[in-house]
Parts: structure tokens; sequence; C-alpha cells
């Protein structure tokens, strides 16, 4: 795979263009100053690597990396790192303009980043991991650090790649950084709660969104596509906090339903023993395609971008569509989910209780103490529902929907730091 390789830039797909296209949709609503603009559309900097690993095999493989820095007037970078065999440049730059958008939303001092590296981690074995994540920080370690950029784990990656991470950081630096990187083991400095924090925020959103639709969430029937860490957190969590009941999920390989719902423990164990939620007793198969179109109240897109887009729009029956997942519509999809009546909770407000729980880590590693569980909790839930309403109601006074109401809402706080810091 070359090591610059685009998505093809005419493709409506490229999740790039997508950001831009959200972005340009927003600048215009907004009447956004042109510089403020053009410069928000592009990444201020972006840094390519290849890495060269030693194989359990004996051979040296050559992998490529990226580590791109969309935005940081509001303060130091901050976003995870992607282990996938199909990541590119685009989807790390717009998945970086995200993240300076999500933090900017959630009211947040920080920017936007987003790391990746091309490698497909499931064929690899543990040595083979630790040596491509060392390789990475060793290549741009001097680009991160605790006020310029913070990563944190995102698609296949996990604590332990932290761990290695940090580690590696550290002996570059002579000196414990534990600020350096955020969804640590709770043994290395990491938070209490980061864990499922992703999913606890977005079915805080989720609760939110039934109450204002004077829809009963217990009892409310979900499907997630996507059974990752986001996703899997999700079906325990919607179970425990809602009462929901998730009647079909699915992974990379296939999904299952059962319109009778079934339990997370059960799920989680066959996934477990078999790598794949398909073939699950409990239910019968299905396609992931046929999953995004179930006659839900809430449908949790929690894996790959664009999954929604103008091809299965108009199918889609759920109620409530909580992005688990980054860039799982496209702007085409969310016109016609809003014309059909149906509540979107975007991505950059669904899923940012994991970072959010990533700047509480990384305020508790600056001071040294260390909050308990529910403390994390507590100031998950109010960041969250401070977010959200300010979403909502720039929805409603606006007559737009949520995704370009939260876009309104970032893009006023990241160009009003750019403007008071003289850039524009
Ligand atoms: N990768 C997650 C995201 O997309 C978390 C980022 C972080 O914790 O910095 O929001």
């Amino acid at each position: 795979m070359s090591p610059t390789k685009e998505s093809d830039p005419h493709s409506k797909e490229n999740p790039f263009k997508t950001a831009q296209r959200q972005l340009d949709e927003a600048a215009a609503l907004m009447e956004l100053d042109h510089a403020a603009h053009e410069l928000l559309r592009w990444p201020l900097r972006e840094l390519h690597v290849t890495l060269p690993v030693k194989m359990d095999n004996g051979t040296t493989q050559i992998f490529h990396g990226f580590r791109v820095q969309h935005n940081d007037a509001r303060g130091p970078n901050k976003g995870g790192i992607r282990f996938h065999p199909d990541e590119t440049i685009d989807t790390v730059r717009a998945l970086a303009a995200w993240m300076t958008w999500k933090t900017a939303l959630m009211d947040i001092p920080l920017g936007g980043g987003k790391g990746g590296i091309i490698c497909n981690p499931k064929n690899m074995s543990a040595g083979e991991l630790e040596r491509l994540s060392r390789a990475y920080i060793r290549q741009l370690g001097s680009f991160l650090g605790p006020k310029k950029d913070i990563p944190a784990p995102d698609m296949y990656t996990s604590p332990q790649v932290m761990a290695w991470m940090l580690d590696e950081y550290s002996i570059m630096q002579g000196q414990n950084e534990f600020g350096v990187i955020t969804g640590k083991p709770l043994a290395l400095g990491g938070s209490a709660g980061r864990g499922d924090a992703t999913a606890r925020g977005g079915i805080i959103c989720v609760r939110e969104a039934a109450a204002a639709l004077g829809l009963n969430s217990k009892g409310s029937i979900a499907a997630i596509q996507g059974y990752g860490n986001a996703g899997s957190f999700a079906h325990k969590l919607g179970a425990e906090l809602l009462g929901m009941k998730v009647v079909a999920v699915s992974d990379s390989k296939g999904g299952i339903y059962n319109p009778n719902g079934f339990a997370y423990e059960h799920a989680v164990a066959h996934k477990k023993q078999t790598g794949s939620v398909t073939g699950f007793p409990e239910a019968e198969d299905i396609s992931n395609d046929a999953l995004l179109e179930l006659d839900v109240d809430v449908l949790f897109p929690s894996a790959l971008e664009e999954v929604i887009t103008e091809r299965n729009a108009q199918k889609i029956k759920a109620k409530i569509i909580a992005e688990l997942a980054n860039g799982a519509t496209t702007p085409e999809a969310d016109a016609i989910l809003y014309s059909n009546g149906i509540t979107l909770i975007p991505d950059l407000l669904c899923n940012a209780g994991g970072v959010t729980v990533s700047y509480f880590e990384m305020v508790q590693n600056a001071s040294g103490y260390y909050w308990a569980e529910e403390e994390v909790h507590r100031r998950l839930e109010k960041k969250m529902k401070t977010a959200f309403y300010s979403m909502q109601q720039t929805a409603q006074t606006r007559n737009m929907h949520n995704r370009m109401a939260a876009y309104i809402v970032a893009v006023g706080r990241v160009t009003e730091a750019m403007k008071l810091r003289g850039w524009y």
C-alpha cells in the first residue's frame, strides 16, 4: 500500500471531503470570515512516518503511519491513534478535524489531532505490535507532549498499546511523562471510568434525546452496528442504565438478531470464544446492512465511517441514531434523516465521552491526584448534558439539524480563540 494513498478526491465518500463539506455548510450559515474558514479547512500540521519493524519470523517489515494536528487554537492537539489496514491520510485528516470540533463542543481546553498506522493488528503478535507501537513513538515523539499533542486509543488500539507508547516516550524524555497519552491502564496513570466512557457519554445523550421526544427509554429497542469498545459497552450500559432491550448487534464478520433481545454477557462471551458475534446460538445471523434498517427505537452506528449514506438513509426506521462511530453519516444522509424526522445525535457529541474522560485523565496526571469512579461519572454527566443542551438549543432556535448545530457551536468557539490569538 502506498504511504500517501489518498481516497479518491472526487468521491463524495472521502471522509476528509465530508469533513470539509460539513465545515463549508456551517461557515456559510455563520457567514464566517473567509481566512478563518480556509484555515479551518486544513490541518495545521501533519507528519508521515515510515517504520521498520522486526517481525517474529526474522524479516523486517516496513509500515507507514501518520499524525495529523488539525487545530490547536484552544489547547494542545488531542485524539486517538488507529491501527487499521485501510487507514489513509484523508481518514486521519478527517478524524483530526472532527476532534477539533468535538473538544470545542465539549468546551474542554484542547485542540484536534489524530494518528494512524496502516497495519492489520489481527494478524500480528503482541511482540510485533509492541515493536510497531514503540517505532511509531520514536519517529514522532518530538511532535508529541502533554502541552503539544496527546494521543489516545482509537480503533484497534488498546490500553496496552498506550502503555508501550508511554514507556517509549518516557525513555526518550529520560523521565516519566504520564500526561503524554491517555486511555492508559489504571496501574500506569489511567483514569477510573475511561474504559466505558465513550459508550457512557452516548447513553447519557440517548437518555436526554429520548426524554425530549417523550420516549420512554425503559424497554426501548436498540440495534448496535459494531461491537468493539464503544458498541459492546453501549449494550451493557444501555441495558443497565436505561433498561434498553438490544435486539441486534454486529461486527466486521456480520450481525445477529433476536426480536426478544439477548444479554450483553452472553454475546460478549460468544465473541470472545469464537472471534465474532456471528453464529450466536441465541439469535439468527443477519447482514450489517439489514441491521441498519431494523425497526428499532435507537440505532448505534459504532464501527467505521460512512455507513449511513444516500443509498440507505431513506430506509432507516430508527427514531434516534446515536453515532458512537466517527463519521458514520454522510451530509446527503443527514438531510434525508432530518426531513424524515429522525433525531440524530452526531459523533461530535455522542462519542465525546471518551475524549472528555481523557481530559480528566490529563488533569489527574498533572495534579498527581486520582479521582474515584463516581467522581468521573458525575463530572462526565455534567459535561455531556451541558453540551447536549447547547447543541439542542442552537438546533431549535436556528431550525437546523443537530450536526449543523453542533458545528456552529464548535466552530464559533474555535474561531473566537483564533481571532483572540491574532491568527486572522
Ligand atoms: N479516539 C477517541 C475519539 O475519537 C478518543 C480520543 C481521546 O481520548 O483523545 O474521540
